[in-house]
């Protein structure tokens, strides 16, 4: 069927229409500007250049990762908060606060957006903090405290990565394998789809992205190469930082 020329007109208005709703999902990837979208919640820039990862992490990875995948989180989490100004104004905390106030008690959260803030504030927090927990020339085994704690807790740092691989490695289709600090001891645990290790009580240390869309392009089907790959570019010192200030926080 030929399109009318008041339909076409109609769509390429509806098309930019959407296109200003949702700047960050309809991002162009070669974009290095952090993208905004209508709010609380803002797309974060990453930390370092999008080749900064290579050869570990390919760059049209990283772009379509955070660019789109990433801000589709954010938009859809702020799209499920438009009706709730009790909850926006929660947020006017420096974001990832706000967030964790949410994510920390989802019961609290009405139950009509509940799920929505489950799924998309749990992938906006996770990969908030999943960009940081890399970094270029990373890799290597943790120092400190948490080098020791690692050590008490699973023997050795190789008992530690093993019992990782194994985690990230087992996740059924989509989801997250995780060191988390619970109830004062480390733990390895995974989450299903996005859900963050805050709504079950723990502290997200280091986390490693197995969701397809985090290595498809480069590894296809072969997760264990990614996981492989990823250990090059952990960024320890993050992972340290938390873990010191779990450890001396009195909650
Ligand atoms: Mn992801």
């Amino acid at each position: 069927m030929m399109m009318t020329r008041r339909q076409a007109i109609k769509n390429t208005a509806l098309a930019s229409v959407v296109l200003a709703t949702l700047p960050g999902a309809m991002a162009q990837t070669n974009s290095s500007l952090p993208v905004t979208t209508s709010g609380p919640f803002t797309l974060p820039p990453l930390p370092y250049a999008y080749d900064a990862l290579e050869p570990y992490i390919d760059t049209e990875t990283m772009h379509i990762h955070h660019d789109r995948h990433h801000a589709a989180y954010v938009a859809n989490l702020n799209k499920a908060l438009v009706d709730w100004p009790e909850y926006r104004m929660r947020m006017n905390a420096p974001f990832i606060e706000g967030l964790e106030v949410l994510l920390k008690d989802l019961n609290s959260v009405p139950e009509n957006i509940r799920t929505a803030v489950r799924n998309n504030g749990g992938g906006h927090y996770n990969h908030s903090v999943f960009w940081q927990m890399m970094k270029p020339a990373g890799g290597g085994e943790p120092t400190g405290e948490l080098a020791k704690a690692i050590g008490t807790n699973f023997g050795s740092f190789a008992g530690f990565k093993h019992q990782f691989v194994e985690a990230a490695t087992k996740v059924f289709g989509s989801g997250w394998a995780w060191l988390v600090l619970k109830d004062g001891k480390l733990a390895i645990q995974s989450t299903p789809n996005q859900d963050c290790p805050i709504s079950q009580g723990a502290i997200p240390l280091l986390g490693l992205d197995v969701w397809e869309h985090a290595y498809y392009l480069k590894h296809q089907n072969k997760r264990a190469d990614y996981i492989a790959a990823w250990w090059n570019v952990v960024n320890w010192d993050f992972a340290g930082d938390k873990f010191h200030t779990a450890t001396n926080a009195n909650i």
